[in-house]
């Protein structure tokens, strides 16, 4: 059990064998006895976390009490005191109890003990619709118990006042299904009205089943009249939640979000606020290592910051490249770390350092805020200055990362991400009441002690500060959330066979129903516990059905990993004449009833429409919505008839180009691409930050030297990298030292071939009209009569074929350079070219990929022309995107205009 200890779940089984403890009136002296005389250790030590629970409740805020032993207490209360039980029921004269299903038995036990002759008690309920049974409601209390208060008549209702007949029709399926707690008396109706509508949607994918209830819920809105807050969704927990209302929130149907639903703490725009505050505190108290690399990360990657993944990326490049020039090899997120709490050697990047620089920002304003004055000992240690708090701290952050007044400006925008912007401000007003209230009630604490109290926090607390309205909005919730209420539409999502009904027992761990049974003396076995469970399971379906007053949906999905649960054909039975092995069918998304999709069919249909009528209507139908202003309906907003911004060409008439060898086969495979990454589409250079630049560079320094002193060379510089140690690292170090080994075999094997090293990295320049064929070489190599080769040096997994080395671009290149003299010191006759493959691409043995003499190819000059070929295409006003293989690893395909990313362009 040890292991389970730090768990959500293990909690919550705790908590709820306390309360079932509490509720019955056990003290943690009782709940120790019971555990020694039932053999549960577990609920021994369980009465050791209540004892100490009662005492920190007693000590922290003198005559409090927790929701779970009010009840008991007031009993108590009036019990023992006379007087007060006097004073509290002489006035009375009526008691109503609504919902008497959900009373416990401590609630039970108040009432008797408040009953008194002069009063009349009323309890109103259904015994079939308790939904609180999982925290001790007893709906035998109202079924079968009510006798415990005395007599009266039991006056069942008959007129069905919200649901019409065929909702009325499902719920009763659905209530045979439940033991009956009063004999069943309650559950036929004589008048009910007629209509109503109850369906079952069957969905492919999670994420269908969502947008099918936008489309619907849209509708209903859109073409019935139907107010959202008229409409409801009921999900059995919280885990389809978040997606549905992501979906619903952005097909456009605003959905209430419970403001009590995750602590304050969680909340995305509260997260980086506190671990900022801890960095400012840390760095203002002067403890070492204020921050880890993670927060770091975090904090450029939350909302204040602003980076997404590839600034992000950008951003660790740039570090990277500073700290090698500087000759230094931190991993680019320790210097992330430093780099926020030292702001001023954030000022060296370029825009790629902004996300840090705002970071860097907030948490110098905290740190300013948080001053300190030196600790009674005056030893070093500091303590904050009077008038610090955690509120005036906090205040100083947040005011520094200026996000008010932007959030401020998207909520006022509505839409989707106008209410998130709403929550995002919510959650910060809530948070500064917590920390003001908590600098009121306990001025003396500091501002980490805040810290750890709202750490701590594990529920939702209540707040009562203002928030964004939330009226006419569709509701999301789970069954215990609706009781009580009623709309017109309800949607029952996520039905699925496993989820609803949950068959797994509850409190099984720590045996909290076990207790209930121990303590009212009522043994139950295995089976009728099971059976317990499906029925609450049942109830709380029930609870679900019943809200609706005219339309109920239930949707579920089929797919390999889910099933639909058995509810579906309670809802919906199957035909009788099916053979019963027939599946249901799935239904399919109707189209959203959003401006966007709408204004997005009529572009369509205006291009590809079937008849020039079509076309003409929906051209008129735009021309009605662009009147409207509606976003994307006005021709003059559409990308694809701007005209050009600028047609001329990139160079001018006459003016040289420059063309790398390494470029001309990527200008040759897109030229889009190639324009793309030559304006920086590829982001800042990386430096010596790959292993195959750290091959290149030990071939270049260190000569032709032997296998054991490239080796330990590989060693020497591989902290360089900055690769963070693990397995992979390791694995990437072992490639490396292989590759050097392949480059001093191939020395060897070319002394022997008899080629002499002319020199390593020699920069060529060549005119062939107006190309200047510009770069460098890896390697230049010269046989005994004379005549010069250049080997380039690859380090990856791909080669070219034999019959691609023909007509390879940056080897053609190389010869054409050396024919026309880039080395004439040395001669002017090509042997060829040649790429040396030490990476994975590599044979058993050196792979040497050679290219003949351009004077040996029956079309010598091809090369030639393909240099001033490309310098031609280089130097024009249109470049293509050309759709091949480089699609999959291109670096700027967001911005291709030919891939499904780069659309929007
Ligand atoms: Fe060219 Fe493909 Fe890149 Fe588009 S994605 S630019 S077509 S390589």
């Amino acid at each position: 059990m040890h292991a389970a200890l730090a768990t959500r779940g293990f909690r919550t089984e705790l908590r709820d064998l306390l309360m079932r403890a509490v509720e019955r009136g056990l003290d943690a002296g009782g709940l120790a006895a019971l555990g020694a005389a039932h053999d549960r250790s577990d609920w021994v030590a369980a009465a050791q976390v209540l004892a100490e629970y009662d005492e920190v409740t007693a000590l922290s805020r003198p005559g409090s009490y927790d929701p779970a032993s009010i009840l008991g207490a007031a009993a108590d209360l009036l019990e023992s005191d006379p007087e007060t039980g006097e004073r509290l029921t002489s006035g009375l004269r009526l008691i109503v109890v609504d919902d008497a299903q959900e009373l416990t038995p401590a609630a039970a036990r108040l009432l008797q003990v408040v009953r008194r002759p002069h009063i009349e008690l009323v309890l109103i309920g259904d015994p079939d619709v308790a939904v609180q049974t999982f925290r001790g409601a007893d709906p035998a209390i109202l079924g079968a118990d009510h006798a415990r208060f005395g007599d009266g008549p039991t006056i069942t209702l008959a007129t069905s006042y919200r649901q019409p007949q065929v909702l009325r029709e499902v719920s009763a399926r659905v209530t045979r299904r439940i033991g009956a707690l009063a004999g069943g008396a309650h559950r036929g109706l004589d008048d009910v009205p007629d209509g109503g509508r109850a369906e079952v949607r069957l969905l492919r994918a999670t994420s269908q089943e969502a947008a099918l209830i936008a489309a619907e819920l849209r509708a209903a809105h859109l073409l019935g009249g139907m107010a959202w807050s008229e409409m409801a969704v009921i999900v059995r927990g919280q885990g389809r939640t978040s997606t549905l209302r992501r979906v619903l929130m952005a097909a456009g149907v605003p959905v209430a979000v419970p403001s009590t639903e995750v602590p304050i703490r969680d909340e995305v725009a509260v997260r980086p606020l506190l671990a900022l505050l801890e960095v400012a505190l840390n760095v203002a108290t002067g403890r070492p290592d204020p921050i880890d690399a993670q927060t770091a990360v975090d904090a450029v990657l939350s909302p204040i910051g602003g980076a997404d993944a590839v600034g992000l990326r950008r951003l660790r490049r740039a570090l990277r490249r500073d700290e090698l020039e500087s000759g230094g090899g931190r991993t680019s997120d320790e210097l992330l770390a430093v780099g926020l709490v030292s702001p001023n050697t954030l000022g060296m990047l370029g825009p790629e350092g902004a996300p840090a620089r705002r970071v860097a920002g907030a948490i110098a304003a905290g740190v300013k805020a948080a001053r300190t004055v030196d600790g009674p000992d005056g030893a070093g240690t500091s303590r904050f200055a009077p008038g610090v708090t955690a509120e005036s701290v906090l205040w100083a952050l947040w005011d520094a990362t200026r996000l008010g007044e932007s959030w401020r400006r998207v909520a006022l925008g509505g839409g989707s991400p106008g209410a998130r912007a709403d929550r995002h401000l919510d959650a910060v007003v809530a948070l500064f009441d917590a920390a003001a209230k908590y600098v009121d009630r306990l001025p003396q604490m500091g501002p980490r002690g805040f810290l750890e109290h709202l750490r701590g926090q594990d529920v939702a607390g209540d707040t009562l500060v203002a928030r964004a309205p939330s009226h006419d909005t569709v509701s999301l919730l789970t069954p215990a959330g609706a009781a009580g209420r009623q709309w017109r539409f309800v949607v029952i999502a996520g039905v699925q066979e496993g989820v609803w009904p949950d068959l797994r027992l509850r409190g099984s761990l720590l045996g909290s129903e076990r207790l209930v049974d121990v303590i009212t003396g009522r043994g139950q076995s295995l089976r009728a516990a099971q059976a317990a469970v499906r029925y609450d399971e049942t109830r709380l379906f029930l609870v679900a059905v019943s809200r609706a007053s005219e339309r109920l949906l239930v949707t579920a999905v089929r797919s390999d990993e889910e099933q639909p649960s058995a509810y579906l054909d309670i809802v919906d039975p199957p035909d009788e004449s099916d053979a019963g092995d027939e599946l249901r069918p799935f239904s399919e998304v109707p189209r959203q009833m959003t401006l966007t999709g709408l204004v997005a069919e009529l572009r369509r249909e205006v291009v590809v429409g079937a008849t020039a009528s079509d076309r003409h209507t929906a051209a008129g139908q735009l021309a009605r919505l662009a009147a409207a202003r509606v976003a994307g309906a006005d021709p003059c907003s559409w990308w694809a008839l701007t005209a050009l911004s600028d047609d001329r060409p990139l160079r001018g008439e006459g003016v040289s180009v420059s063309v790398s060898p390494s470029r001309i086969e990527s200008y040759g495979d897109c030229s889009l691409r190639w324009l793309l990454s030559a304006c920086g589409g590829d982001g800042p250079s990386v430096g010596a930050a790959n292993i195959g630049t750290l091959i290149h560079d030990i071939a270049a320094d260190l000569g032709d030297a032997d296998e054991a002193a490239m080796r330990a060379e590989v060693d020497l510089r591989w902290g360089r990298l900055g690769l963070p140690d693990g397995w992979l690292s390791r694995r990437q170090r072992s490639e490396a030292q292989t590759m050097v080994a392949r480059l001093a075999r191939y020395f060897e094997e070319s002394a022997a071939g008899g080629w002499e090293r002319i020199g390593v990295e020699l920069d060529l320049r060549v005119e062939l009209g107006r190309a200047v064929l510009k770069g460098r070489v890896d390697r230049l190599e010269r046989d005994q009569s004379g005549c010069l080769r250049v080997v380039d040096l690859k380090t990856g997994s791909g080669k070219p074929t034999r019959g691609e080395l023909l007509r390879n671009a940056q080897l053609g290149a190389y010869q054409t350079a050396v024919e026309h003299g880039a080395f004439a010191g040395h001669g002017t006759v090509s042997a060829g070219a040649a790429l040396l493959q030490v990476g994975k691409a590599a044979g058993v043995r050196t792979t040497l990929q050679q290219q003949g003499p351009l004077s040996a190819d029956n079309d010598p000059k091809w090369a030639e022309l393909l240099v001033t070929d490309t310098a031609e295409g280089m130097a024009g006003s249109s470049f293509t995107a050309t759709v091949g293989p480089v699609c999959t690893f291109c670096a700027v395909r967001s911005s291709c205009p030919i891939q499904p990313e780069g659309r929007v362009i």
